[in-house]
C-alpha cells in the first residue's frame, strides 16, 4: 500500500488552495464537479480524512464514516434526479485501475445514456 501524499490535488482542494464547483459538504465529506466531465453530470465524492484508495478506506475508516459516505453518494444522486434515469458510480484503484489522484474518491457519472464501460487505454 502506498502512503498518503499530502501534496495530491484533492488534498489541495480540501485545504482551499484549489477552487472547485462544490455540490455538497459536511464535516466528513466533500463533493464537487469533476474538472474534465465525461458526461453531463460528473461528481467526485471524497472523504475529508486521508485515505489513499477504496481499500484503505474500507479497511481503516470507522463504520459510521463508511455508512455516511455511501449514504451521501445516494443522497447526491437523488438530489440531482439521477435515480430516475440511472447513473454509474466508479472508483479507480491503483495502477491497473488507472487511479490518477491518490486520495480515495468515487465518481458519480450520469445525466445521459452512458453505454457500455469503455475499456480503451
Ligand atoms: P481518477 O483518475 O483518480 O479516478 O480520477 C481523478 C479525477 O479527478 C479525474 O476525473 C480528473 O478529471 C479529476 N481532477 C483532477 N484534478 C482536478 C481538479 O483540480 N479539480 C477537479 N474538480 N477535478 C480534478
Amino acid at each position: 500500500m502506498i502512503s498518503y501524499n499530502p501534496e495530491n490535488v484533492f488534498a489541495k482542494i480540501l485545504e482551499g488552495e484549489i477552487p472547485t464547483n462544490k455540490v455538497y459538504e459536511s464535516d466528513y465529506i466533500l463533493a464537487f464537479r469533476d474538472i474534465s466531465p465525461i458526461a453531463k453530470e460528473h461528481i467526485l465524492v471524497i472523504p475529508k480524512s486521508n485515505y489513499v484508495n477504496f481499500d484503505e478506506f474500507i479497511t481503516k475508516a470507522p463504520n459510521e464514516e463508511i455508512i455516511e459516505y455511501f449514504r451521501t453518494i445516494g443522497n447526491i444522486t437523488r438530489e440531482l434526479d439521477l435515480d430516475k434515469t440511472g447513473y454509474r458510480i466508479i472508483s479507480n484503484i491503483g495502477q491497473d485501475g488507472n487511479q490518477t489522484v491518490m486520495h480515495f474518491h468515487v465518481h458519480i457519472i450520469g445525466g445521459e445514456f452512458l453505454g457500455n464501460l469503455d475499456f480503451s487505454k
